[in-house]
């Protein structure tokens, strides 16, 4: 089993140092609605900002607030000298279009990696900001030494915040990566030629123990709430046959949250203009 929750405090003691060197960085989270997901993870980000010392500020807006409200509210941060990262929480409610908001985001205050502009520096292999989760993954297969050059990975699920920025890090790794989604025919044939597999797609128990190749590292992403608490993509037991695993909780979670720390320290180095940003 991979040990996401021991390396992510590893992480967050690093970002602490860091952060404790630095002036006061800001990050800005928006919520629109009360969606109680998206409430419990805008908590866990600000919980775990304000403990290694980033100043994080809430910004909440009722359901009915509309696009050019919220378009307004980006702005605002956009431009406030005291705020260095933004994240807009998804999804947002109907009506809003989402790709309308994260274009409005400042590239450079972008750490989800949503804007065109940060989205397009990854797809040509210079990436900036990439979204904390799928960074995350890369983070844990590096951490285990997992081979990437040349190594048949297949990502299941093809989301912009997840799936798509999964695939291709992996790709820039090295990887032969298939994406795999909800109109893939086959999709126990792909996972079985697959050295790694990485599961997004929020389907309790997806990936069964059967299709994975013996010995194969399988990072499971998903998360569904359950009676019997969260649970991920792959079935139990997957770990009778994967070599390396990671739990659900306590995999990918607590490190999408070390990452997205990481995310608002690279953005206020952008801003400081320690880091260079490429020109847009
Ligand atoms: P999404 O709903 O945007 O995308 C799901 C993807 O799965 C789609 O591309 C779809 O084509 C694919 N899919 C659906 N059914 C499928 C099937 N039967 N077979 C193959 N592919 C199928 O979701 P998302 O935002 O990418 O999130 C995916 C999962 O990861 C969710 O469970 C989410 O809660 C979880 N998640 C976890 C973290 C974390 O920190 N661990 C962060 C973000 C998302």
């Amino acid at each position: 089993m991979m040990d996401g929750k021991a390396l992510a405090a590893r992480i967050r003691e690093e970002v602490a140092a860091e952060v404790a060197g630095l002036s006061p960085i800001g990050l800005a989270t928006v919520l629109v609605g009360d969606d109680p997901a998206s409430d419990v993870y805008i908590r866990l980000k600000h919980k775990a900002s304000t403990e290694v010392g980033i100043v994080s500020r809430d910004v909440r807006l009722p359901a009915a607030t509309t696009e050019a409200e919220l378009v307004e509210r980006v702005r605002e941060l956009n431009a406030a000298g005291s705020i260095d990262g933004i994240l807009v929480q998804l999804p947002l409610p109907d009506g809003i279009d989402e790709a309308r908001i994260t274009a409005a985001i400042d590239p450079m205050k972008d750490v989800d990696g949503l804007h065109p502009f940060n989205a397009g520096q990854l797809l040509l292999g210079r990436p900036t900001y990439v979204g904390a989760t799928p960074v995350a993954v890369l983070a844990l297969l590096d951490a285990y030494a997992v081979e990437l050059a040349g190594a048949s990975a297949v990502v299941i699920g093809r989301s912009d915040i997840v799936g798509k920025p999964a695939a291709l890090l992996l790709l820039q790794r090295h990887a032969t990566v298939t994406i795999c989604h909800s109109r893939t025919r086959d999709l126990a044939a792909e996972v079985a030629r697959a050295d790694v597999v990485v599961a997004a797609v929020g389907a309790p128990g997806l990936v069964q123990a059967d299709w994975v190749k013996a010995g194969a590292t399988v990072i499971d992403v998903g998360i569904t709430r359950t009676e019997a608490g969260l649970v991920g993509d792959v079935a139990p037991n997957v770990e009778q046959r994967a070599g390396l695993l990671t739990p659900v909780p306590g995999g990918v979670g607590p490190m999408t949250i070390a990452m997205l720390l990481r995310n608002a320290v690279k953005a206020a180095r952008y801003r400081a203009g320690t880091l260079a940003f490429p020109a847009s």
